[in-house]
């Protein structure tokens, strides 16, 4: 069993990461937005729960997304471990997650964090905003979702840190550039 957690401010090319990690360790990817994105896509009720929320760029009421992850975790294709993208966002879901996982015989072996300066980010979200015309991707809710990874996700690096896992990565430079750091990272552990 591999569980690594993937943090970074929106826009700081998790998604993309997420997927060449996962690849790479023969793990699913999990991520919490694409589950909300898809179940409003589909009109179930967890997207209509949840659309409110993320339209505003506010987080989906723990209730609904905790529940969500478990459910997630507990699938077959997760048994080997997982990669999640977009979770834990609050130290509380950071403790629900500890249960979660032990719960499940397991522990988070490894949390990355992808850096990226604010300025960077905000110009990167505008170009996906342009491109895949998401309902949170313009700028005020842009500003104020990375106003809430400050206030309520950075404490969750801190938290890891604690412990011991938390490796930090460079998120500028190209796609390629980061993978690689973080392909490293994984070498040296593996
Ligand atoms: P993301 O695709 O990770 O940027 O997530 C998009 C949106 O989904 C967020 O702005 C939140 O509204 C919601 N969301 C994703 N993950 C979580 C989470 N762990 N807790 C609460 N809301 C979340």
């Amino acid at each position: 069993m591999t569980a690594i957690i993937l943090l970074g401010p929106p826009g700081a090319g998790k998604g993309t990461q997420a997927s060449r990690i996962a690849e790479r360790l023969g793990v699913p990817a999990i991520s919490t937005g694409e589950i909300f994105r898809t179940n409003m896509a589909e009109g179930t009720e967890i997207g209509k729960q949840a659309k409110a929320f993320m339209d505003r760029g506010e987080f989906v009421p723990d209730s609904v997304t905790n529940a969500m992850v478990k459910a997630r975790l507990a699938a077959p294709d997760a048994a080997g471990g997982f990669l999640l993208d977009g979770y834990p966002r609050t130290v509380a879901q950071a403790h629900v997650l500890r249960d979660m996982t032990m719960d499940l015989g397991a522990a988070i072996d490894l949390v990355l964090e992808i850096q990226v300066d604010e300025d960077e980010v905000v110009a990167r979200m505008l170009k996906r905003a342009e491109e895949l015309h998401r309902a949170d991707d313009t700028e005020p809710v842009m500003r104020h979702r990375l106003e809430v990874y400050h206030r309520q996700t950075e404490p969750v690096a801190t938290y890891y840190a604690d412990q011991d896992l938390l490796h930090v990565v460079d998120g500028t430079g190209t796609v390629d550039e980061v993978t690689d750091r973080i392909f490293a990272i994984l070498d040296r552990l593996a």
